[in-house]
């Protein structure tokens, strides 16, 4: 059975840089100045009250990760991150930055890796922060989910800037490539399973991969945070999670996390969120993730 090892890579983040060392809590959007023309926030109605009285700690804002596997002879990306800084203020978030160096293709070349050298590249979705540069991978086999895939290629509009939709003027990097699609759960290398997590957007999908240390899953934007699989302090909601503030399907977000907490066996750092503050922090000491513990 095929083996990897995960290693995340950041590619930059979306917004503010943090202080090290810096906590924040959530807080109903409409408080935390960031609310531009444009953005949206699709809390439930219930949560802006309830945000104020329960502010969930979200860590230090998380970055943007991009995973890379290694095992079974090849390279493998899961997701390519997001694009450079100018690009990031002017279709996305103001105040999202990406250093030299941090880039997908160029922190790849840093760890001695040349962008030829990737044999496929999975996609959890295809929003600008997880598929910036993916042309990059020329000798690479692209895939996405068909769901996915066929509403990043028409949009409404509410998702032109997600999906960098050709009505602004721009191509996102995903349509320069060949993207070959699956449905449903689907093993796409041996020991690399895609499942079905959509709510986050349509056709998102999560990666269940197999690793000497066992099972870790890339979730993606699945969940924004592992503050998700806290059930939320108000015991009269009885809701077994946190709710998210951004979902294009409460019902399929819900569900998913529901998914996502079964799968690991409610051993919820083995879930690999692409912006999750703790799992940025963790690199430090543990760059590699899914070696055998000693
Ligand atoms: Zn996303």
């Amino acid at each position: 059975m095929a083996k990897y090892t995960i290693r995340p890579i950041n590619t930059g983040f979306t917004g503010k840089r943090p202080v090290p060392g810096e906590v924040r809590k959530s807080e109903p959007p409409m408080k935390d100045g960031n609310l531009e023309p444009g953005a949206f926030y699709t809390f439930h109605f219930s949560l802006y009250k309830y945000l104020e009285k329960y502010p969930v700690e979200i860590g230090a804002p998380g970055g943007v990760l991009a995973f890379l596997l290694e095992g079974d002879g090849k390279k493998i990306l899961i997701d390519t991150g997001m694009c450079e800084t100018e690009r990031a203020n002017k279709y996305h978030h103001k105040g999202g930055s990406q250093l030299p160096g941090e880039a997908i293709d160029e922190a790849l070349i840093n760890l001695g890796i040349q962008p030829e050298e990737i044999d496929y590249v999975l996609f959890t979705h295809l929003h600008w922060d997880h598929s910036s540069n993916c042309h990059k991978f020329t000798n690479a086999r692209f895939f996405a989910n068909q769901t996915e895939y066929e509403f990043a290629l028409d949009p409404i509009p509410l998702y032109y800037k997600s999906y960098e939709a050709s009505q602004l003027g721009i191509e996102a990097d995903f349509k320069k490539v060949k993207m070959e699609t699956f449905l449903e759960e689907t093993e796409i290398l041996p020991g690399i399973v895609a499942f079905d997590t959509p709510g986050h957007s349509p056709g998102h999908v999560a990666f269940e991969v197999d690793t000497e240390d066992g099972k870790y899953i890339i979730a993606g934007d699945a969940c924004f945070g592992l503050y998700t699989f806290t059930p939320f302090p108000e015991e009269t909601l009885m809701y077994d999670i946190t709710p998210p503030g951004r979902f294009c399907d409460i019902v399929g977000y819900w569900k998913s996390a529901r998914t996502l907490r079964e799968r690991c066996g409610g051993d919820i750092n083995r879930i690999l969120l692409c912006h999750e503050g703790s799992l940025l922090e963790s690199l430090k000491d543990r760059p590699v993730i899914g070696l055998k513990q000693e």
